[in-house]
């Protein structure tokens, strides 16, 4: 007769046993794969006021979106190596830039709940946030899916860093499953409208009644709204009217290499 106990301890087995598999077959993809920060600017009105930090994968001599790679890399450790090395890049960059940048400039770094557990992580953005506090904010944005995996512990870590400074977004609102009662009190200060919500057609937003809903709401919790995805001016001009400011979107730039990033931060800021 096998038991309940037999039963559990074949299943840690099993569980342990793909993630291996899933760690070696992903280590193999990444054989010679190197991790490149690429960054989409965020626009207030016409001017830049942030840069999300996006994750190519050169390999081949291509740059490669993380889309296929990211829920292996999520499920094991290889996750954190590929924070910590955009998080260095991007510190050892912008270190030559300091003194240069707008006011109230900050850069967004993409994280899953779950390496909130981190300890490497959470000091490669401590010292990131050390390092440039007063002259670059710093955000980290967990993906709305993510916040149902946000336990005890990560949310003291949560608390623990925002005491700091350190600003959180909830990324890809509207997208799906949610443990929406995070954002209040949990310190959230910016909601990033999914793609898939700020689309327009033939004159009109898709989902006005929810982007109303969602305006509401974060005018009483006092955090800030980003629209993604924005690529035409319907689309955008319908945002601007119902008093969401600040976007990102290939209307205005597509993800590009932190040169590139800073070239066009000098230009705008000029103008
Ligand atoms: P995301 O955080 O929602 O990032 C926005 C994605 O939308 C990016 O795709 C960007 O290139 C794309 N995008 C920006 N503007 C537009 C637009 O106007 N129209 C359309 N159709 N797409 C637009 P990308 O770079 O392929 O990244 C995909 C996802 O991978 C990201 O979605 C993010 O969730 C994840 N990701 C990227 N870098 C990292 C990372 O370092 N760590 C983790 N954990 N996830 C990352
Ligand atoms: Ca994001
Ligand atoms: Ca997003």
């Amino acid at each position: 007769m096998i038991s309940t106990k037999m039963l559990m301890k074949a299943e840690r087995f099993f569980i342990k046993a793909r993630t291996l598999i899933r760690e070696a077959i992903l280590s193999a993809e990444l054989t010679g794969a190197e991790f490149v920060p690429y960054v989409q600017p965020v626009y207030k009105a016409e001017k830049i006021v942030g840069g999300e930090v996006l994750l190519r994968v050169f390999k081949d001599g291509v740059l490669h979106s993380p889309e296929k790679y990211l829920s292996a890399m999520e499920s094991c450790e290889v996750i954190n190596d590929v924070t910590c090395s955009l998080v260095s890049e991007v510190t050892s960059f912008f270190e030559g830039y300091t003194g240069t940048l707008p006011n109230d400039f900050y850069i967004s770094f993409n994280i899953c709940a779950r390496q909130l557990n981190s300890s490497r992580v959470i000091e490669a953005v401590t010292d990131f946030h050390k390092k440039f506090e007063g002259q670059i904010s710093l955000v980290l944005e967990i993906v709305e899916r993510g916040t149902a995996a946000l336990n005890d512990f990560s949310l003291e870590t949560m608390q623990h860093l925002t005491d700091t400074g350190v600003q959180f977004a909830i990324d890809d609102f509207g997208s799906g499953s949610s443990c929406i009662k995070y954002v209040e009190h949990v310190g959230f200060s910016k909601i990033k409208l999914d793609k898939c919500l700020t689309i327009a057609c033939e004159g009109s937003l898709v989902y006005p009644s929810i982007i109303d809903a969602i305006i509401s709401l974060s005018h009483k919790l006092g955090i800030q709204v980003i629209a993604e995805g924005v690529e035409t001016w319907e689309q955008l001009n319908l945002l601007n009217a119902k008093g969401i400011k600040v976007y990102q979107g290939y209307i205005s730039s597509r993800p590009m290499s932190l040169n590139e990033f800073c070239q066009k931060i000098l230009t705008n800021y000029l103008q």
